[in-house]
């Protein structure tokens, strides 16, 4: 192998989707260290998909491995998001953008984003498609619940997708056992006493699940809807909560997962998304999200189709006079934030609302390196993956221009992505915004 210069390697590999399955060399980068909240200048070895070693100082040309020049850009670990439905964006009049979910995951890296947890989807594609997204590294890695355990007429048994339904403990055995078959990255349980006028599961049936997914080692991920179902889950064992509820959070419940090491992925998304389109700065103003979304889906947003909405935008609004004081209690109790969106809801954008979840973050009082840590590192929580930039870590990186730790603006500006040790660069990144805002 000779050394190609960097625009040559760059293109030779983000077009034609040649494998890089040896070794590459990042040269002259600045490393965003977000463990060790420094930026580190360096050089990192990729061996096979992962890091072998970080080198500082000068290097010698070594003519038998490849190797791109970064000429001092910033790299920082891929994006993720820990709360994602793999389904086109959706406007409020219904329309819905036809993409399947590897459409889906094309667009999140569009956005950065290399690797997402689907938290409810149809079982069969969902668990097909997170198969193939551990083969390829031209796609992000998917990890995924399967469907959700509910109740009958609970949240999630809309009709839309088919729950796992959990009335009592019999049947929670049961449904529990035969989605272990499946080897579902996480267990999602909806135990939300206060959705609307539906039912929720029983606290025995959450107790039950949640003890099963500690004995099989699996995470369980809790959507809650009060601060007394997450005192609740928490005290049952659960690892994660989603959502925050309305309200001051008591401290007896910030104690509980305090002391039980509960995760929170707050979803800021799903929250105020509605409430933010229909203010005076709407997103779908931004240029940025315009490159992923059609017409239809802006015309979908129309205010007759909004005023569908306006019990929950008004839901959305009280919600967010509490939820940064309640992420900034969660914060400074030292609970560790995940971030998530739960796209593709109404007003929640496939990778884009992720950006808006870091800007949340730091809105709440958390530091610009928290703030991405919630965003890239934390996520390991669910994958068991190591990131960041230690030896043994995955190769998987997002490079800028400037520091996102100055300036949050600078992830909208991705010169190039590094998946598994394999190099995407910008020219295909802008391929799937053209290809996917057609459709
Ligand atoms: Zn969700």
């Amino acid at each position: 192998m000779r050394i190609i210069s960097c625009l040559s390697l760059i293109l030779l590999m983000g077009c034609k989707g040649v494998q890089n399955n040896n070794k590459l060399l990042i040269k002259n980068a600045q490393i965003i260290d977000l463990e060790l909240k420094k930026i580190v200048q360096g050089h990192l070895l990729i061996n096979d998909g992962y890091l072998e070693e970080v080198l500082t100082g000068e290097i010698e040309s070594n003519s038998t491995i490849e190797s791109i020049d970064l000429k001092n850009k910033y790299i920082l670990p891929g994006l993720s998001d820990a709360h994602v439905h793999a389904f086109g964006n959706i406007a409020t009049n219904g329309y819905r953008q036809n993409l399947n979910i590897e459409e889906v995951s094309r667009v999140l890296m569009a956005y950065g984003v290399l690797n997402y947890l689907d938290l409810y989807n149809a079982e069969d594609s969902i668990f097909k498609n997170r198969t193939k997204s551990r083969l390829r590294n031209t796609l992000p890695e998917i990890y995924c619940s399967g469907a959700v355990f509910t109740c009958t007429k609970g949240h999630g048994d809309e009709g839309y997708l088919e729950p796992r339904i959990a009335d009592d403990v019999i049947q929670a055995r049961e449904q529990f056992g035969d989605l272990l078959l499946k080897k579902p990255d996480v267990v999602k349980i909806i135990y939300d006493t206060q959705f609307r006028s539906r039912p929720s599961i029983k606290k025995d049936v959450l107790d039950t699940l949640i003890k099963l997914c500690n004995q099989n080692n699996i995470k369980s991920v809790v959507h809650i809807g009060t601060w007394v179902d997450a005192y609740v889950a928490a005290k049952s064992g659960c690892d994660i909560i989603t959502h925050i509820p309305s309200g001051i959070a008591p401290d007896s419940v910030i104690n509980m997962l305090k002391e039980k090491k509960v995760s929170v992925i707050p979803t800021f998304g799903i929250q105020a998304g509605l409430y933010n389109i229909s203010g005076s700065k709407s997103p779908l103003d931004d240029p940025y999200l315009k490159r992923s979304i059609n017409d239809s889906i802006l015309m979908g947003y129309s205010s007759e189709y909004l005023k569908k909405y306006s019990g929950f935008i008004r839901w959305q609004e009280t919600n967010s006079r509490t939820i940064h004081k309640n992420v900034q209690k969660l914060d400074s109790a030292g609970i560790s934030l995940i971030a998530g969106t739960d796209a593709a809801n109404p007003g929640v954008f496939l990778g884009y609302s992720l950006l808006t979840e870091i800007d949340n973050l730091i809105l709440s009082g958390l530091d610009a390196w928290d703030a991405l840590a919630s965003a890239t590192i934390n996520f390991s929580t669910i994958s068991g993956k190591k990131s960041g930039f230690n030896a043994g870590c995955e190769a998987s990186y997002i490079v800028l221009d400037d520091s996102p730790v100055n300036s949050m603006q600078s992830l909208r500006n991705i010169k190039l992505i590094i998946n598994k040790g394999y190099v995407i660069d910008r020219a295909s990144l802008d391929s799937i915004f053209s290809e996917i805002s057609d459709n």
